[in-house]
């Protein structure tokens, strides 16, 4: 603190007679820009300076060399007792407007303090204030927010000579509820002052930050004046779910400061002032540390563990077995057909099923295991002291739960689960999960919607490949899903086809469905396993997709067709083979509607095949296809009854048609009339037509949305993911045996 004594300026004086020119002369010989002014007794009576001087010249009017000093000089005494604070010596120059104050004790000049003087002390005492206050950002050192908050309410204090101090932020300054962050220095009232600090907060002077108030609490509690209270206000990163940053408002409230450290108020502020923003940048680095932390360790969107954290716990976890020799199970669940339920129902919604198998798991799991979101559309329980049986039960358990989740459109969900258990001997974070991983493969690959724990023949592999199984893996999965959904968009543009083609004829309006519904029929009651059954329906569905490369004149010609117009027409299936032969995952169904007008007898076309050399599926839409022509009613003949037709087709086994098919459409029409309490002959087109029929494995996405012809009987309860978005029970391995088809 500069003290009046200490003033470096020596006092030199002039009479009050000498010439101005003389006091001029004196100020530039002793470099000073004051003069004290003493009467003929040397006794103390003003000072000229040399603003007067420059007055004095200014005005012309005046006779410079016989003008005397009293003549100009200021004996209006303002001055100051040695001793008096620099702060005060400040503000008295300030409050006067002047820039040399002497110093007087017992009538006696004793110094005198030039502005130029004080200013360069305020800088001398500012600077070493803030290198002071700046060694707390040395204190500072850690970043966890609990810490740094403890270590600014130890430190900040002896800053400042104070005897007691808390540090309190609240969430957004509400008051209401206890602080979020609280550290206390010896202080006996535990705060409540928010308001005082929000008023200090919005004053634009920092004169507000020292005060001789005391509130009646704080005393009662052994507070003592002075006080110092520095307002907080820390700003963290924007907060997922709300959207908005997180606010944390308090203060620091220092009291029993040091009178000596007191006196000087102004320094007091300044120091105040730059504690605070020290504090403020520190504590808001630690809050968006924190933050940023903690979001590394919790998924955004369900708000379970983060695959971070998984990590951290698999690695703590596989430690504690190995020192305890106690086995932990670890589960990996993944949705079924995700991409389809994005695709189809929207990625919001895809999203929500996201969100409500992760509180659905939340709810199943025990307290003690770590549920976790490991990628887009896969979790992971970890189960400490678990068995990898007992894990199974926990995850048939989520199963089942899942399975109950409702999303628009009535559709299911369903999950596949991959188990596995710590190994104890070779106890690895990846390894264990490796094993999980290989498991849920088993599970997808093993038709989904299951369960799988991880076992010896599964290790085969893992050992095998040990590096490139992981790559293997997911590359077989996404070609897999990449295939599937092509192959799915492939087929519902396939049948917008079928439809526009049915638009121009009203007897293949429903031919194409018709013939789907026989075909699948036949096959079913031959006993063709369900890859065949829904092989045999594809081909239906495409059969007579060459038909759009015939003139519509021909097509719709009401009259019997000419030989060239019929030959026009026999080159249906070829067009078929033409449009699609590019299509390899489709090269089966091809050959169906290649050879569907084949005959039994080698008389059809286009290639002239017999018997078995003609392709079954081809034989059964040849026999579902002629069927429907009998009983459609065509231009040049009316619909025959069921039986009629049904008589045809009998008459033709053996000749056009394969017997053995023929066979199984008279059994299937038997069942079905059976099943209706009628006899074959009082068989109607309706019966058969709404006789149940398994799930539509190509309905397109559109008539999911407007599908209202579906039989009730036919769609089960709620619609499984894959159904509901129509893509039914397709066999996703291309390699399977074809034997009968
Ligand atoms: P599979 O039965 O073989 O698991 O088939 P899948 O369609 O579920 O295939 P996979 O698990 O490989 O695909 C996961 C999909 O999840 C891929 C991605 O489009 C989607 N996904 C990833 N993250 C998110 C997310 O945060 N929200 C939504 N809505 N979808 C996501
Ligand atoms: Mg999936």
């Amino acid at each position: 603190m500069l003290e009046s004594g200490d003033c470096p300026a020596g006092i030199v004086t002039i009479g009050r007679n000498d010439s101005i020119k003389q006091a001029a002369a004196k100020m530039l010989t002793h470099n000073v820009g004051c003069l004290i002014v003493n009467d003929e007794n040397g006794k103390y009576i003003g000072l000229v300076t040399e603003r007067d001087i420059a007055h004095f010249i200014a005005d012309a009017s005046e006779d410079r060399n016989s003008a005397r000093v009293d003549r100009i000089m200021t004996d209006q005494i303002i001055s100051c007792a040695p001793g008096t604070p620099a702060s005060q010596v400040r503000k008295i120059m300030a409050a006067h407007r002047i820039r040399h104050l002497p110093l007087i004790e017992n009538g006696v000049v004793t110094g005198i303090l030039s502005a130029r003087d004080i200013m360069g002390q305020q800088l001398i005492e500012d600077r070493a204030a803030a290198e002071e206050v700046a060694m707390l950002s040395n204190c500072l050192k850690s970043i966890d927010l609990n810490e740094a908050v403890e270590i600014a309410a130890a430190e900040v204090p002896k800053l400042f000579g104070a005897g007691n101090c808390i540090l309190c932020l609240y969430r957004d300054g509400r008051q209401d509820g206890a602080p979020e962050l609280l550290s206390s220095n010896r202080c006996p009232c535990l705060g409540g002052h928010m308001d005082e600090a929000e008023a200090i907060a919005q004053q634009s002077t920092e004169d507000g930050y020292c005060t001789d108030e005391i509130s009646p609490e704080c005393e009662s509690c052994g507070g003592k004046p002075p006080r110092v209270v520095i307002p907080l206000e820390v700003v963290g990163l924007r907060e997922a779910g709300i959207g908005k940053e997180k606010r944390l408002s308090g203060y620091l409230c220092m009291c029993d400061l040091d009178p000596a450290v007191a006196s000087d108020r102004e320094l007091i502020s300044y120091k105040a002032k730059l504690t605070r923003e020290i504090l403020t940048a520190h504590l808001t680095n630690a809050t968006r540390y924190q933050q940023a932390r903690l979001s590394s360790l919790t998924d955004a969107l369900t708000g379970v563990g983060s695959r971070k954290l998984l990590e951290d716990k698999l690695q703590a976890e596989c430690a504690r077995a190995e020192r305890y020799k106690r086995p932990f199970s670890v589960a990996i669940i993944d949705f079924d057909h995700f991409k389809m339920i994005n695709d189809v129902l929207g990625h919001a919604t895809g999203d929500e099923a996201i969100r409500r198998l992760a509180a659905c798991m939340k709810a199943e799991k025990r307290v003690p295991d770590v549920l976790a979101r490991y990628g887009g559309d896969e979790f992971v329980i970890l189960m400490p002291e678990t068995k990898a049986t007992d894990a199974k039960v926990l995850l048939e358990r989520v199963r089942a739960k899942a399975q109950t989740i409702r999303l628009p459109q009535d559709t299911s969900v369903s999950i596949s689960c991959g188990v596995a258990e710590c190994d104890l001997e070779h106890n690895d974070p990846r390894d264990v999960m490796r094993r999980a991983d290989l498991a849920l493969y088993d599970a997808k690959n093993g038709g989904r919607n299951c369960v799988r724990i991880w076992d010896a023949t599964m290790a085969q592999l893992l050992n095998a490949n040990d590096i490139e199984i992981d790559r293997i893996k997911t590359l077989q999965r996404r070609v897999a899903g990449l295939s599937e959904k092509a192959e799915k968009m492939f087929m519902e543009s396939i049948w917008g086809l079928v439809q526009a083609l049915e638009a121009k004829d009203a007897y293949a309006k429903t031919h194409t469905e018709n013939v789907m519904h026989y075909s699948v029929g036949i096959a079913q009651t031959m006993d063709l396993g369900p890859k065949h059954v829904d092989l045999i329906r594809r081909a239906a569905m495409i059969h007579d997709i060459g038909k759009i490369g015939i003139p519509d004149a021909i097509l719709c010609k009401p009259d019997e067709l000419t030989p060239h117009e019929r030959a026009m027409v026999e080159q249906h299936p070829m067009i078929a083979v033409r449009i699609l032969e590019k299509m390899s995952f489709l090269e089966r169904e091809v050959m169906i509607v290649r050879h569907h007008h084949e005959k039994w007898n080698g008389q059809g076309y286009p290639d002239g095949l017999a018997k078995t050399a003609i392709p079954l599926g081809a034989r059964i839409i040849g026999t579902a296809d002629m069927f429907d022509a009998l009983t459609a009613t065509r231009a040049y003949h009316a619909a025959r009854s069921v039986a009629e037709a049904l008589g045809i087709l009998t008459d033709s086994a053996g000749y056009e048609l394969d017997p053995d098919v023929v066979a199984a459409a008279v059994t299937w029409f038997e069942n079905i009339a059976q099943q209706c309490g009628k006899s074959l002959p009082e068989l109607v087109l309706e019966d058969l037509l709404r006789w149940p029929r398994g799930p539509r494995p190509d309905r397109s996405c559109t008539e999911l949305q407007t599908d209202a012809t579906a039989s009730p009987s036919t769609e089960p309860k709620h619609r499984p993911v894959m159904v509901a978005l129509g893509c039914g029970d397709i066999d996703p391995d291309p390699e399977s045996p074809d034997a009968p088809c």
